[in-house]
């Protein structure tokens, strides 16, 4: 089954320029920006610009210059925040939410990358 896009969500109205953001970067197919929320002191939601709702419509239906541009992306935020382990950092945690179990509040694709503390214990 097709996975329905919804065109009024937050991040499609994000994407629009509709509402302000605080971008951390953009690259040709991916915007990613400090969640208004923070769960953590670096937190930042990486979204495709494309229309993906899940990860796994994503993960399907992108393009692989879209998979690559979004994952090279998250390392690139994972570096720029000093969380990088390869660069000294002491890591992170990167989480995407899918559908209602997955208690997933905006049906836009994003990913949680989150850092600059120890993360609790994997079951949420
Ligand atoms: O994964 P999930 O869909 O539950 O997460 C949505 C996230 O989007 C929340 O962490 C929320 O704080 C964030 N958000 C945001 N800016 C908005 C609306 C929601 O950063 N304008």
């Amino acid at each position: 089954m097709p996975h329905d896009y919804d065109d009024s969500n937050i991040f499609a109205r994000i994407l629009r320029g509709e509402i302000p953001n605080d971008t951390v970067l953009e690259t040709e197919h991916t915007l990613a920006f400090r969640d208004i929320q923070p769960k953590a002191p670096s937190h930042v939601l990486v979204i495709p610009k494309g229309k993906y709702v899940t990860f796994d419509d994503f993960a399907e239906n992108a393009s692989p210059e879209e998979i690559t541009d979004f994952l090279r992306a998250c390392a690139q935020i994972a570096k720029a925040e000093g969380l990088s382990t390869a660069e000294g950092g002491h890591g992170f945690r990167a989480i995407t939410n899918a559908g209602s179990d997955g208690v997933q509040e905006v049906p836009h694709f994003h990913l949680h990358i989150l850092g600059g503390r120890v993360m609790g214990p994997m079951v949420l």
